[in-house]
């Protein structure tokens, strides 16, 4: 292979891009990185989210070695009350149900994007191009495929876009999507409490959005993770944007004890991306790229992960058997693998939304009788965390 010619281009390095090209070299699979960032601002990228990781992708990141990479610097989830308002926690899910560890750990974005991102700088089978961003995609012939950057054009035998939910790729392939504006804005922070949080994870529903309290490892101060989603109508509110943190104590009502502080507040308004399909030609969707949900469930990048890992055994089987990377069987069997876990996720997020957002008698009805089903049954709830853990929907 020539400089500008690969196998296989990966477009698109955020976490769900990184750790696809990691799951590749793993296998001795040489691919080619591409991100519109250079790396200095890759590095520097200020994201002050925290990420749920589940049991399932815990597993995938500790076989890949990044997880001891992470310095212990997660913090395990060891249960998580759900609850309509401020009512009694009306659901408990418990680690101890299970004999599957943690039900998941809660990890800052930004150390686990710098982790990925040493880790494939390292790499002898991962070759970066920072800086580099596509203008266009021919693929027209498959065996004589490229895309064109502002000052080169690559080569490539397969595509794979992990651009976001944004996503050039997507456009530039013309696949076509579902799209749907939530019209809330997510509000991301830290807050410190004067109690512990015991690995504690907390979700309250709102009519006016669902707030998100995750535990934060930080041995100086009790810290927690704050992912509160708000009606963009009430969030742009002169009186609520004035009485932000007052607004937001009436939410938490002390759960971890006094507020003591709260941090930068970042913005982020909600919608979803379906695509309908996967693939087109030699070129594959992974992460949000192919679908972007509502973080109601902390769980688009667990899903995304899932994404990746499968399509590095698919491509590793067609280099076992001595196929191009892009085998039109083989990819029609990663889209059947992929195809339930993804459709039942958008489709979950999407109505757990619609239906622990908004007022209404029958709503709440409905609300307060589904909550009161599931904390009744332990089946449900096992099956429900199972499936939450990422333990459920990955063929491993
Ligand atoms: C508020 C909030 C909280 C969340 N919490 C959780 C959680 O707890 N658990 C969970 O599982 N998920 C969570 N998610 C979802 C999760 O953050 C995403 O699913 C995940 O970050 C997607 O990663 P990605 O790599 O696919 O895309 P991105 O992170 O968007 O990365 C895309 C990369 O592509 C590059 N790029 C873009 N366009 C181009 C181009 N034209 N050319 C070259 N490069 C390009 C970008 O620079 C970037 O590096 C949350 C989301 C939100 C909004």
């Amino acid at each position: 292979m020539t400089k500008n010619h690969h196998e296989i281009i990966i477009c698109g390095a955020g976490m769900i891009g990184l750790t696809f090209a990691l799951l590749m070299a793993e296998r001795k699979i040489k691919v080619c990185i591409i991100d519109k960032n250079d790396k200095r601002s890759l590095f520097a990228q200020q994201d002050n989210r925290t990420t749920a990781i589940s049991q399932g992708s815990y597993r995938i990141f500790r076989k890949l070695g990044i997880w001891k990479k992470l310095k212990n610097a997660f913090q395990p989830i060891n249960q998580i009350f759900v609850s309509e308002g401020l009512g009694s926690h009306d659901i408990n899910f418990n680690y101890k149900n299970l004999r599957e560890g943690p039900l998941g750990f809660i990890v800052d974005n930004k150390l686990i994007r710098e982790t990925l991102l040493n880790e494939v700088l390292k790499s002898k089978y991962v070759s970066f191009k920072d800086g580099t961003e596509i203008i266009n995609i021919n693929n027209e012939d498959i065996d004589n495929s490229f895309l064109e950057t502002k000052n080169f054009d690559l080569y490539f035998k397969m595509l794979v876009a992990a651009d976001g939910r944004f996503s050039k790729t997507r456009y530039h392939a013309n696949i076509k999507y579902y799209y749907h504006d939530y019209q809330q804005t997510a509000f991301v922070f830290n807050i410190s409490h004067s109690n512990k949080h015991h690995g504690v994870a907390l979700e309250r529903f709102f009519p006016t959005g669902p707030l998100a309290v995750l535990p934060v490892n930080n041995s100086k101060i009790n810290q927690s993770s704050i992912v509160w989603t708000v009606d963009t109508k009430v969030a742009t509110d002169k009186n609520f944007k004035e009485n932000f943190k007052e607004e937001f104590e009436k939410k938490y009502d002390n759960f971890f004890g006094k507020l003591i502080n709260l941090s930068e507040v970042k913005k982020y308004p909600l919608n979803v991306f379906s695509c309908y399909d996967i693939f087109k030609k030699n070129i594959v969707l992974i992460g949000d790229a192919c679908q972007a949900i509502h973080p109601i469930a902390g769980q688009g990048f667990n899903l995304g992960l899932r994404d990746a890992f499968i399509l590095a055994k698919t491509l590793a089987k067609s280099k076992e058997l001595g196929l191009e990377p892009f085998n039109l069987n083989l990819m029609k069997s990663y889209e059947n693998m992929r195809k339930i876990d993804k459709t039942l996720l958008v489709n979950a997020t999407h109505n757990l939304n619609g239906l622990f957002s908004g007022s209404g008698k029958f709503k709440s009805l409905l609300r307060k009788t589904g909550l009161r089903i599931f904390s009744q049954s332990n089946f449900l709830k096992n099956q429900s965390m199972l499936f939450a853990m990422g333990l459920r929907n990955l063929e491993a």
